[in-house]
């Protein structure tokens, strides 16, 4: 069957998350998760879902992106596509004039994330994929002196050793992960505490606590964390870019007593040599170019603003490469639906390793989804349906439509 991609729809949904301070940092303080949420049909009735992660305002900038990449998409079959997948994707992020706005940075790149990721979710769903097959789809343009394709299959085909008791222990136990539920910048403390004691209850030993914006409030809410949590749980913390590099240092050393595992995004990602610590990056190029400045001990990918699976694969198999632990970025709204297949793939197909590594679990707005994850004794269990696990409730995406949604309707003034 050809599956031939007749239709493209995108769609502006958008949750009020703001109303309530989910998602708070240091540099986005009021964020209503939100998304550019792509489908594809296709003549044979199979469905690709592709969503693209936004804060609320200027989701429409990105829908506008996605109908300007439709008409690369709309026409071809799902076979076309994946005989040459880095073909596509080159066609997507090359387009001679469409580069110029992009062209694997902002806003296409977000559009160019929800189009090829609705084709990796209704590949997904049409049929099974091999080492060969995936290698074919990373565009390995600027990337070549740090992995060559050859090296890239070498990986994907090592590791098919093993591959099946991996998967076993995967489905039974499922893959660590760690909360930031507890602890956005926004929340009182009450409810930070309240939060950490059911988080507690629940079997959860990991926790990301948003720092920032104000020294002495970092401090007094880290010292908290790390009360209610003991000595002996993982404490991490996460500035959101909110620090020039000097700054950053002489704030962090202020919380060192906490003990944190890692600083997350301490100053602009773009600031290469700046990261003498963690780093999280844009695209693959990027990514390159950090792990050649031994800049990362741990590597924080992000399903959404890195981009595509394209993308995504070239990030696990560089990183297993320079032997740096990834641990995903996730939350928003989907991105944990998302983000659960590229750690579990890295596991049982790439690094086959666990050490140092978890995977970021923030509890919102999974009830808008048709397969949402499955958390259990802080494990991301293994999603058994097909696909990428980004369609959405069909009543959700209804209710949420910006700006004509029902939820929207009462909430006018914003
Ligand atoms: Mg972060």
């Amino acid at each position: 069957m050809l599956h031939k991609i007749i239709n493209l729809t995108v769609r502006d949904v958008r949750f009020p998350t703001s109303l309530e301070q989910h998602g708070s940092d240091a540099m986005h303080s009021d964020p209503d998760y939100s998304a550019a949420y792509v489908v594809l049909d296709t003549d044979c009735g199979l469905k690709g879902f592709g969503l693209t992660f936004t804060l609320g305002k200027g989701t429409e900038i990105v829908v506008c992106a996605v109908k300007a990449l439709a008409g690369l998409v709309v026409g071809k079959s799902l076979q076309e596509i994946v005989s040459n997948f880095r073909g596509f994707y080159r066609l997507l992020t090359s387009d001679g004039q469409m580069r110029w706005l992009g062209p694997e940075k902002g806003v296409i790149h977000l559009a160019t994330a929800a189009v090829l990721n609705a084709v990796w979710d209704l590949w997904a769903r049409a049929e099974g994929k091999d080492p060969k097959r995936i290698v074919s789809c990373i565009d390995f343009r600027y990337i070549t002196d740090v992995l060559t394709e050859d090296e890239a299959l070498d990986i994907l085909v090592k590791a098919q050793e093993g591959r099946q008791q991996r998967e076993d222990q995967m489905l039974k136990e499922g893959y660590p992960a760690y909360t930031t539920s507890c602890a956005w910048l926004g929340y009182p403390d009450q409810q930070l505490k309240q939060l950490c004691t059911d988080a507690l209850k629940s079997g959860w030993t990991k926790f990301k606590v948003k720092v920032g914006a104000d020294l002495e409030d970092d401090v007094r809410r880290c010292r908290l964390i790390r009360q209610m949590i003991g000595p002996n749980n993982t404490l991490m913390i996460d500035a959101n870019q909110r620090w020039d590099v000097d700054e950053a240092i002489s704030w962090v050393s202020k919380l060192a007593e906490v003990k944190p595992l890692w600083i997350e995004e301490p100053t602009s990602p773009d600031d290469i040599l700046g990261h003498a610590t963690i780093a999280k990056c844009h695209n693959r190029v990027m990514f390159k170019q950090l792990l050649q400045a031994s800049a990362l001990q741990f590597v924080q990918i992000d399903s959404c603003r890195l981009g595509s699976v394209n993308e995504n694969l070239a990030v696990l198999l560089m990183a297993h490469k320079f032997q740096v632990p990834v641990c995903p970025h996730a939350g928003g709204v989907g991105l944990c639906e998302l983000v659960q297949h590229l750690i579990l793939f890295d596991y049982i197909c790439v690094s086959a390793n666990l050490s140092n590594r978890m995977c970021e679990y923030v509890d919102h707005l999974h009830e808008h989804f048709a397969n949402p994850v499955v958390i259990q004794d802080a494990h991301y269990m293994p999603p058994k349906d097909p696909g990428y696990s980004c369609e959405m409730l069909e009543s959700s995406v209804k209710r949420h439509q910006f700006p004509e949604g029902d939820v929207w309707k009462l909430h006018q003034n914003k």
